[in-house]
């Protein structure tokens, strides 16, 4: 049985006051979950403070972006150790905004996943096709090749340790969701190419979540279906009453 799990992507929202402001909120409704594994990701200058709060509760922290080496003359970027050392958990690899603004690729998402996994970070590696390819019937093929290039030589231990978000890119920020349908046969084909690729025991430990216009009312439908294990939430995770309010309601489900 695979855990829902709940991550809220802050994107480049809130100073640290007010990172501080929404998590001392999730802490109080959410602090003492465990039957839904719940994350936040704040914006990396806000991760300590937030961790700060964070000390003796049930909700995990996770950084939106970090560089593939330890150290060194990049400058701008930080490392997977820095954030670790703050206490981070999980890493959001390779989010279709990294992709469209700031070139990142299958191959890049390969080397940050190596990197996090060899930090002990859990990586929540996005994938996710655009309206046109989704038009052209090209979906599949999309989803198939971010897999195989993203995922490459990556052992089945260490792809057990991966958390996979399908974000069709059509349905970030838009307010249109993919319908349960859609998304289930997404997650579907994606379960089937672990299983192909590693075996069915793989293929039934790693996470996959949903992303693109979660929100409370469609949060028990998505997450309803067999193969969707959560949500990365962008939009509806940046106030605390309609963050709770999905978390919630994945409670009674799976
Ligand atoms: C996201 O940022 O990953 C996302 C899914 O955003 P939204 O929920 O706002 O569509």
């Amino acid at each position: 049985m695979r855990k829902i799990i709940i991550a809220g992507n802050w994107k480049m929202y809130k100073t640290s006051v007010e990172a501080v402001e929404l998590v001392t909120e999730l802490k109080r409704t959410l602090g003492d979950m465990n039957d839904v594994d719940v994350v936040v990701c704040p914006p990396a200058t806000a991760l300590a403070e937030v961790k700060d709060v964070l000390n003796e509760c049930s909700i995990g922290l996770g950084a939106q972006n970090m560089y593939w080496d330890d150290f060194g003359a990049f400058t701008g970027e930080v490392s997977a150790p820095m954030i670790k050392a703050i206490g981070v958990e999980y890493i959001i690899i390779g989010h279709s905004e990294r992709r469209q603004f700031f070139g990142e690729t299958d191959a890049t998402v390969n080397k940050k996943i190596k990197a996090a996994l060899k930090h002990q970070l859990i990586p929540i590696v996005c994938i996710g096709e655009v309206l046109a390819e989704r038009e052209s019937g090209k979906t599949f093929d999309v989803i198939k090749t971010q897999l195989e290039g993203s995922l490459v030589n990556l052992t089945a231990a260490e792809t057990e340790n991966l958390i996979l978000a399908y974000e069709p890119v059509w349905a970030i920020g838009t307010g249109k969701t993919a319908t349960p349908d859609q998304a289930q046969e997404v997650h579907k084909f994606i379960r089937e190419w672990l299983t192909k690729k590693f075996d069915a025991a793989v293929a039934n430990k790693v996470r996959i979540q949903y992303g693109g216009s979660v929100k409370p009312e469609n949060t028990a439908e998505l997450m309803g279906q067999p193969d969707i294990d959560g949500a990365l939430v962008g939009g509806a995770s940046l106030k605390s009453d309609s963050f709770a309010a999905i978390v919630k309601n994945c409670l009674a489900l799976k």
